[in-house]
């Protein structure tokens, strides 16, 4: 396997040369396209257009690992998850935080030299699926570009943080969000969005990186009536005849809200595309279809948008199948033969090796147990379903759920040691038709439209049911041999929902935990070698970088995202802490403060006085509308208020200012007022305030020691 084209190498040495007298990240095609032979920078979001967030850098080794210490750490005023990963060029830092918070820091010392914050109005925060989480930005000819979560890309001088142009790229009417680091391919800034899960349909759209002008737009599925003009007509003729019924109402979804990759000698920009909206297929395309391009990857001609080929992932997809996931391209052999790969593991549970020139599947396999479907028929490349997997025939528990095999946590491919380390879970969903008090799915604009039932994915309220939930949810570091498809080794972790990986030639990989910690591991073996602990759980993905001889490992800490919002209780221990960006090199003596402590307290709780009946109703009404952000069964991930330590549990007259008023509309809790009425959002309350007391009565029991 090559490491460095000859090719690569030249384009370095013209890169540095022209660096002499260059302005501040004053990255370009060529530069990027180098950036194998620059170990010393990681310029755009993979580090390189193959997006292998693998480093050539090797002065840490498995052999001194155990002497990284902490060089230097920023702690982020944000509190809700952390996701991105952080660029550094000619000696300085740039990354994000949550609600799209741009800053820039010296990348040697932690000093922070500017920060941008674009204001993204806090109600914005509902239209987002999975937290206000952001993963970070782009570099081109001095200027820094950030997708905000309301839907502008905005550009900024990479000096100084300040703004050069803004474009709103969505219909911000709609429940659209950005949460997807840019990319730029020649002069053109790449940008997705999300928002499946509430109605929208899904495209990517690219602009001038000079003037903000947009280029072009690719819709990834038809839409009511042709877009004329649009760079995906050609392709919704291949797509429009796969789907069936008024799809468009509910906007058919395909959002393109992460991966992307850009293959500069094919000239091939590959994009992955989301999930169906509604989830449901039955629902959203009535009689079937394989409804293109949902669960796809597709490959476009980044001048035009030109579709060029497609592999759909999951026909059909019913499950919030996305195929957004890391798309990563490697030069591989197989059976004797160089083969130009692209790879990917989408949340469907298998491992996907497809030829990036003209999208043919070579292999597939399950890297996580997979209940849906037995395998993948090689000749046509489609999956070969299970019987009832789609849900018609009553319900089914299937394996991986819609948080996935593997997530948006990106994985990494060493070229060194030929494999790809994923960041796997097991995390199961009970799928059924809408029924009962869910029956009858009308589409409602600006809220969860998902077309499953939501009160049975509802988490038990009981301490011993949450306990048999968290000892069946698995998380693991895998070692996965593409070639072969099989496991080399894994590293099982206490739960699920854990960090990205970065693997070096220094022969590691590091990956950070739920529970805070961040490890590196023999690349070979996954024997850990080093860890520390950051105080507070993490999911975003590590990246390295060198200063003067020096090599640096950073990544940025803060536990948030869909899975910690909707199921956060699924994963105990769970790291509570500071959102921080932390830097490690080898001598390291930096410490962090000590570990804050929790300081929630319980109001004093009422009686509950409704009905067994009404909280029943409130549970549902809780199930549909509160849970993903406050988390199931009322318990939150941390970053958004855990209700029932809430005072307004205890106060009818607040929790009604706040559900159906929106008092609280400045912090990000907008008003219900449109979904639901004041006596359902009592009915809620009394459900919340029944669990507090359960939950102070076992904090109460738990004290005395009984
Ligand atoms: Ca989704």
């Amino acid at each position: 396997m090559k490491r460095i084209s000859a090719l690569a190498a030249t384009l370095a040495a013209v890169a540095m040369l022209a660096g002499c007298g260059k302005k501040t990240a004053d990255i370009d095609g060529v530069r990027i396209a180098a950036a194998d032979g620059n170990a010393a920078e990681w310029v755009t979001h993979g580090r390189t257009y193959g997006e292998q967030r693998f480093s050539p850098l090797d002065k840490v080794t498995v052999a001194n690992a155990g002497e990284l210490g902490l060089a230097w750490s920023f702690d982020l005023p944000e509190n809700r998850g952390i996701e991105a990963t952080p660029l550094v060029a000619d000696g300085v830092m740039y990354t994000t935080s949550s609600w799209s918070v741009v800053r820039a820091f010296d990348a040697r010392t932690g000093k922070l030299l500017w920060e941008f914050d674009p204001q993204v109005p806090r109600k914005t925060g509902v239209k987002a699926c999975c937290d206000s989480v952001n993963r970070g930005v782009a570099l081109w000819e001095g200027r820094v570009y950030v997708g905000a979560l309301d839907g502008r890309l905005i550009a900024l001088d990479a000096k100084t943080g300040k703004k050069v142009w803004s474009v709103v790229t969505v219909d911000q009417s709609k429940p659209y969000t950005i949460t997807g680091a840019p990319r730029v391919v020649k002069g053109k800034v790449l940008i997705g969005n999300g928002g499946a899960e509430l109605g929208v349909r899904g495209y990517l759209s690219a602009y001038n990186a000079k003037t903000g002008k947009m280029l072009w737009r690719f819709y990834t599925v038809p839409g009511e009536t042709p877009t004329d003009d649009a760079a995906s007509d050609p392709a919704m003729k291949i797509a429009r005849p796969t789907w069936n019924g008024e799809f468009w109402k509910v906007g058919g979804g395909g959002t393109v809200w992460d991966s992307m990759a850009y293959d500069p000698d094919l000239d091939l920009l590959y994009i992955g595309v989301g999930n169906g909206s509604p989830w449901n297929r039955d629902i959203r395309s009535p009689g079937g279809g394989d409804n293109l391009f949902l669960s796809s990857i597709v490959a476009l001609k980044p001048d035009t948008g030109a579709y060029v080929w497609h592999y759909q992932t999951t026909p059909g997809e019913t499950w919030d199948y996305t195929a957004t996931q890391h798309i990563i391209l490697a030069d591989l052999t197989i059976g004797g033969k160089p083969v130009k790969a692209l790879m990917q593991a989408p949340k469907n549970g298998f491992f996907y090796v497809i030829d990036r020139t003209n999208g043919k599947l070579i292999s597939a396999k399950n890297y996580v147990p997979t209940s849906w479907a037995s395998g993948v028929d090689p000749v046509s490349g489609r999956p070969v379903e299970t019987p009832n997997a789609r849900y018609g025939d009553g319900f089914a528990m299937a394996m991986p759920g819609p948080l996935g095999g593997h997530n948006w946590q990106p994985m990494a491919f060493s070229p060194n040691t030929g494999l790809v380390y994923i960041p796997a879970q097991e995390i199961p969903f009970p799928y059924m038709q809408p029924g009962g008090a869910n029956a009858n799915f009308r589409y409602q604009p600006g809220v969860w439209n998902i077309g499953v039932d939501t009160l049975i994915a509802a988490l038990p309220d009981d301490e011993a049911g949450l306990k048999a939930i968290r000892a069946s949810l698995k998380g693991r570091l895998i070692a996965w041999d593409p070639v072969t498809q099989t496991e080399k080794w894994s590293v099982p972790h206490s739960g699920p929902w854990n960090g990205g990986v970065l693997a070096t030639a220094g022969g590691l990989v590091f990956q950070g935990s739920a529970t805070g910690e961040f490890a590196a591991y023999d690349a070979a073996t996954g024997r850990k070698v080093w860890s520390f602990d950051a105080q507070t759980g993490i999911v975003a993905p590590p990246m390295t970088y060198e200063i003067d001889g020096e090599q640096y490992v950073a990544i940025m800490a803060g536990w948030g995202g869909g899975f910690a919002l909707t199921a956060g209780a699924g994963v105990d221990p769970r790291s509570e802490g500071p959102r921080r960006v932390l830097v490690f090199k080898i001598g390291g003596k930096k410490t962090l403060p000590p570990r804050p402590v929790s300081t929630k307290v319980f109001p004093d709780l009422p009686p509950v006085t409704a009905t067994p009946a009404q909280i029943a109703a409130g549970k549902l009404t809780y199930a549909n509308y509160c849970s993903v952000c406050h988390g199931a069964s009322a318990v939150s991930d941390f970053s958004i208020p855990d209700l029932r330590y809430s005072p307004l549990v205890a106060a009818a007259d607040g929790w009604k200012g706040v559900v159906i008023d929106g008092d609280r509309e400045p912090a990000g809790m907008v008003s219900f007022a449109r979904f639901i009425t004041p006596a359902q959002a009592e009915e809620v309350r009394q459900y919340v305030l029944s669990l507090a007391q359960a939950q102070k009565a076992r904090a109460a029991a738990a004290k005395a020691g009984t």
